[in-house]
C-alpha cells in the first residue's frame, strides 16, 4: 500500500514538472526539456540496480518504475507534440552523453585516487554500473525508436484511442525493455526473478498511468487545433499532429520562391515528374514551357538589382495571371520560369504560350525605358520526350533557339509552329 503510494507520488512529481517544462518549451526553448530529462539518467540507473519496493507481486525499482517509464513517455509526447526530427535529438543525445560518460569513468580507473576522510569512491559501484548504463543506454535507443514505429503503426487500429494507442505501444516496449534489461541486472547485482515479474507489471501499469496523463495533458493543456479552414480538429489529436503532416505542411510552404512568391524549383523538383507520368497514363498531352527573359542582364546594369528584382516579381504576377487555373507556374532558375500545361495538343500550348510572351510587355509597359520581353521554348509529352528531362532538355533547345532568332519569341517542336513577332 505504502510502495503503491510513494510509486505514485513520484509518478505524478515526476509528470507534472516535466509536462510543465515542455508546455513552456515556446518560451524557454525546447533545451530546458530535454536537458532535464537526459540528467535524471544516472539517477534512474543507480535506482534500478539498487533501490527496490516490496510490492504484492514482486519487487519493483522505482528507477525504472517511474523514471525509465516515464522518460519513454516523455519521448512519446515530445514526439507527438513536434516531430520526428525534434525527438530524434534527445534519442541520440542521450546515447552519446551516457556512453561518454561511462568512457570518462573508465578512464579514471587507471588512476589511483588520493584517499579522503570518509569518502572514498565506490570503484566497484562504478564499473557495475557503467557495464548497466552501456546495456541501458543502448536499450534505450532501441526502445525509442521501438516506441514512435509502433505508435506509428498503431495509428492504423487505433486512430481515435490516444490512450489505446499510447498505452500499448508504452506496455510493448516496456516489456522487450524489461526482459532485455533483467539480463543485464541479473548478471551485475543478482536481482532475483521476482524483480522481473514485478518489474515487468509495474511498468505496464506505469504505462497505463502515463498514457492516461498524456491524454489529460494533451487535452486539457494542448487541445485547441486549428485546421486550415478554422474549424476545431478535436479528434484524433494524437495522429494529425505528427511528423508527417507537420513535415508536408513545411514542404508545402518552403516550395515557395520568397522573391516572386510562385513555385520554387525544389517544388518543380518534387512534382514535375509525377506530373508528367500522370498524363501519360491517362494518355493526356503535357506541355512544359520555358519562359526567359530577354536580355535582362542589361536590365540589372542600367536600372540596379533592386529594379530588377521588381521586374521579375512583375513577370512572375503577369505569367500566374494569365495562364489557366490548371497550369502551374516555377520560377526555375534566376530569370526563368517554366510553365506546365496539361491537356493541350502542342499547337494549342504553342498558342497559349504565344498568349504569355506578348501579355509580358503588355504588363509592363511603360514601367522602364526599354520594355521587357520574354522568349518561350515549348515541348510536349509524349512527342517531345517520356519524362520531365527529356521534357526540359527539348524546351531547352527551342529556347535557345529562339534566342538565336532574335528574341522576344516562341518556339517549338516544328518549324511552321515558329511565330515571329514581326509577322503578328
Ligand atoms: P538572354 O536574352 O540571352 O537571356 O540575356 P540575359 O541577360 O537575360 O541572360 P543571362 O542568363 O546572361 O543573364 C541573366 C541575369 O539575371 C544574370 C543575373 O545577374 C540576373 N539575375 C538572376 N537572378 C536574379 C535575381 O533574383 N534578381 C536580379 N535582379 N537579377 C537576377
Ligand atoms: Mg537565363
Ligand atoms: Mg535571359
Amino acid at each position: 500500500m505504502m510502495g503503491t503510494f510513494v510509486l505514485l507520488a513520484q509518478a505524478l512529481l515526476y509528470f507534472s514538472v516535466m509536462t510543465l517544462l515542455f508546455h513552456s518549451r515556446r518560451r524557454l526553448g525546447i533545451g530546458v526539456f530535454v536537458c532535464a530529462l537526459g540528467v535524471m539518467h544516472f539517477l534512474e540507473t543507480y535506482l534500478a540496480a539498487v533501490f527496490f519496493i516490496e510490492l504484492p507481486f514482486g519487487l519493483i525499482s522505482p528507477g525504472s518504475t517511474v523514471m525509465f517509464s516515464g522518460k519513454l513517455a516523455m519521448i512519446l509526447l515530445l514526439y507527438i507534440r513536434e516531430d520526428a526530427e525534434t525527438v530524434r535529438q534527445p534519442i541520440y543525445g542521450l546515447l552519446i552523453g551516457n556512453m561518454l560518460m561511462v568512457a570518462l569513468a573508465f578512464i579514471l580507473r587507471f588512476y589511483t585516487p588520493v584517499p579522503m576522510n570518509g569518502y572514498n569512491p565506490d570503484l566497484n559501484l562504478l564499473d557495475q554500473l557503467g557495464a548497466l548504463m552501456v546495456w541501458g543506454t543502448a536499450l534505450l535507443f532501441v526502445d525509442s525508436l521501438g516506441l514512435i514505429m509502433i505508435y506509428e503503426r498503431l495509428g492504423r487500429l487505433f486512430g481515435s484511442h490516444p490512450v489505446m494507442r499510447a498505452s500499448i505501444a508504452l506496455i510493448l516496449v516496456l516489456t522487450f525493455d524489461q526482459l532485455m534489461f533483467y539480463q543485464g541486472l541479473r548478471i551485475i547485482s543478482g536481482a532475483p526473478p521476482s524483480a522481473l515479474l514485478g518489474g515487468w507489471l509495474a511498468k505496464s501499469g506505469a504505462a497505463i498511468v502515463y498514457s492516461l496523463l498524456i491524454a489529460a495533458y494533451l487535452r486539457w493543456f494542448e487541445p485547441v487545433v486549428m485546421s486550415r479552414d478554422g474549424t476545431e480538429r478535436l479528434s484524433d489529436l494524437f495522429g494529425k499532429l505528427t511528423y508527417r503532416h507537420r513535415y508536408e505542411a513545411l514542404l508545402e510552404r518552403s516550395g515557395i520562391d520568397a522573391l516572386t512568391g510562385v513555385a520554387d524549383r525544389s517544388r518543380f523538383e518534387a512534382i514535375a515528374q509525377s506530373s508528367v507520368a500522370r498524363a501519360l497514363a491517362e494518355q493526356r498531352p503535357l506541355s512544359v514551357a520555358i519562359v526567359d527573359v530577354d536580355h535582362f542582364k542589361d536590365i540589372n546594369d542600367r536600372y540596379g538589382h533592386v529594379t530588377g528584382d521588381d521586374v521579375l516579381r512583375r513577370i512572375a504576377e503577369t505569367l500566374r495571371k494569365s495562364v489557366r487555373a490548371s497550369d502551374q507556374v516555377f520560377r526555375y532558375g534566376g530569370e526563368e520560369f517554366v510553365v506546365l500545361c496539361e491537356g493541350m495538343s502542342h499547337e494549342v500550348a504553342m498558342a497559349h504560350a504565344e498568349r504569355l510572351r506578348r501579355s509580358v510587355p503588355a504588363a509592363l509597359e511603360n514601367t522602364l525605358a526599354i520594355t521587357p520581353t520574354v522568349s518561350i521554348g515549348v515541348a510536349t509529352a509524349p512527342t517531345d520526350g517520356a519524362n520531365i528531362l527529356e521534357l526540359i532538355h527539348h524546351a531547352d533547345l527551342h529556347l535557345y533557339e529562339a534566342k538565336r532568332l532574335g528574341r522576344n519569341r516562341v518556339v517549338g517542336n516544328r518549324p511552321a509552329d515558329r511565330l515571329n513577332p514581326a509577322l503578328s
